[in-house]
């Protein structure tokens, strides 16, 4: 089994290249991401590409092989379920999983991980809203938008809450804004740089940087109309 540091850096460099699945992620940047000094990314990257998981581009970057690839999306695997069950079974805060899933994800064995999936009925998506890769490695990728580019009347489905640090998550709590509850475009404030919507019956208005940490599945123009 990788080291915990190997999963990390992997799954790091995984993060980093989405959107654009394939591209070079700079060693600056990885560096930065890890919050580590770049002479340790370098090490750690040359190792990486020993090991047949990073290919990397000297001065360029670094992007997974598709076994990194594979690496990656079962790490991802292990830390989504176990937010998940964290919250649906031992009810946790869906503030609090993401450090006790940080921990837990390098420690799980298969056959624990493989009753937990059960338990939960094979689930595709944790309480963030993140797609949990199945564990032949397929990953749902739904087309989302962040809330903070919505135009009047726009209406649709909150999908993925993208910014998760603890706080951000308690404001989305306590104003509605999760996953799963629906919201209606009511105005939107240039100037002000704000945002106002229906969410579960209640007026909102929230700042276009908080809207840009949650993800919509909007609804087709043609509902929206109706
Ligand atoms: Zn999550």
């Amino acid at each position: 089994m990788a080291s915990r540091t190997v999963e990390d850096y992997i799954k790091q460099i995984y993060q980093e290249q989405q959107p654009v699945p394939g591209q070079l992620v700079s060693l600056g940047r990885l560096a930065t991401a890890m919050e580590v000094v770049p002479g340790t990314v370098t090490t750690m990257v040359k190792a990486l590409a020993e090991a047949g998981l990073v290919s990397y581009e000297p001065r360029q970057g670094v992007r997974l092989t598709p076994a990194g690839e594979k690496l990656a999306l079962h790490v991802l695997r292990r830390h989504r379920l176990i937010e998940l069950f964290l919250v649906q079974v031992l009810k946790f805060d869906w503030s609090e999983v993401h450090a006790e899933a940080e921990e837990l994800e390098h420690a799980v064995s298969e056959r624990l991980l493989e009753r937990i999936d059960e338990l939960l009925g094979r689930p595709g998506f944790d309480p963030h809203g993140d797609p949990i890769p199945s564990a032949a490695g397929e990953v749902a990728q739904p087309r989302l938008h962040p809330l903070n580019a919505a135009r009047p009347a726009d209406r649709g489905v909150i999908a993925r809450i993208a910014d998760q640090q603890a706080e951000f998550l308690r404001y989305a709590t306590a104003r509605g804004l999760v996953p799963g509850a629906e919201v209606v475009i009511q105005s939107v404030d240039v100037p002000g740089d704000s945002i106002t919507l229906l969410v579960q019956g209640k007026s909102r208005t929230l700042g276009r940087a908080a809207a840009a940490g949650i993800l919509v599945a909007w609804q087709p123009e043609a509902a929206a109309s109706e």
